[in-house]
């Protein structure tokens, strides 16, 4: 049985006094609800070490918006896996839209990110999905198939339990665009069938695939109780505790 997993996505928003008071508004209001999905917050780098601390004592995980494959060395503006791990991370989300169309990167580049995540006991938030173009053109499945398949290249099966999936159309991320349920679980049920052909049944049972675009407090419980949709990657939403706290209860 899957459980759900609503992770936010801050992107470059937040600085240290915004972050503190956001994890603590979290934290009041999650204080006394009993969770049915494990919650991940993804603030910015500079805020990691301090969310650590606060997130103790608390159903809160914290993951990373990027990553580098390498150890170490001469890669100004990087940051590795097993820093993020000595600041308590615990998820990294990887392949995000932003990252592939902003920042150039490549099916190829993400799947050496995969790779460093799982081995260094990171569980990445591997992101895919189509533009509007690809959709409107009836490219959808390609799209989705080719970066599944590439993104995920040489993961083992027994890897495959260390590993998220977030489909997230790009046209519905942060456009107040959403998919509709139909519309999500249509590629959730492809990408899972898609995981039975390069896995086994078993294996693609237990992914956790997300979905993300717009997700907001008045269509998160609809989405999230369609038959393969096993959470949320949250982006606008997740900035305020209020419509976070939303769309957990919305699992
Ligand atoms: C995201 O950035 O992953 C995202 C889904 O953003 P939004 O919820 O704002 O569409």
């Amino acid at each position: 049985m899957r459980k759900k997993v609503i992770a936010g996505n801050w992107k470059m928003n937040m600085d240290l006094s915004e972050s503190i008071n956001l994890i603590s508004g979290l934290k009041s209001a999650l204080k006394e609800k009993k969770l049915n999905c494990n919650v991940v917050i993804c603030p910015p780098y500079i805020s990691l070490d301090t969310a650590r601390e606060l997130v103790k004592e608390s159903d809160i995980e914290l993951g990373a918006q990027n990553m580098y494959f390498e150890d170490s060395g001469a890669y100004t503006g990087e940051i590795s896996a097993e820093m993020l791990k000595s600041v308590g991370c615990k998820f990294v989300i990887l392949g995000h839209s932003e990252r592939r169309t902003i920042f150039g990167e490549t099916d190829e580049l993400i799947n050496k990110k995969v790779h460093k995540a799982i081995l260094s006991k990171l569980i990445p938030i591997f992101c895919f999905g189509e533009t509007l173009e690809e959709r409107e053109s009836n490219r959808t499945f390609d799209v989705v198939k080719k970066q599944v398949v590439e993104g995920l290249k040489g993961v083992l099966h027994s890897q495959m339990e260390s590993i998220i999936l977030a489909y997230e159309p790009v046209w519905a991320i942060g456009t107040g665009k959403t998919a509709t349920p139909d519309q999500a679980e249509e590629v959730h049920k492809f990408v899972r069938n898609l995981l039975e052909e390069m896995y086994n049944k078993e294996t693609a049972d237990g992914v956790v695939i997300q979905y993300g675009g717009s997700v907001k407090p008045d269509n998160a419980y609809e989405l999230l109780h369609m038959p393969n949709i096993d959470g949320a990657l949250v982006g606008g939403a997740c900035l305020k505790a209020e419509s976070f706290v939303k769309i957990i209860e919305g699992c």
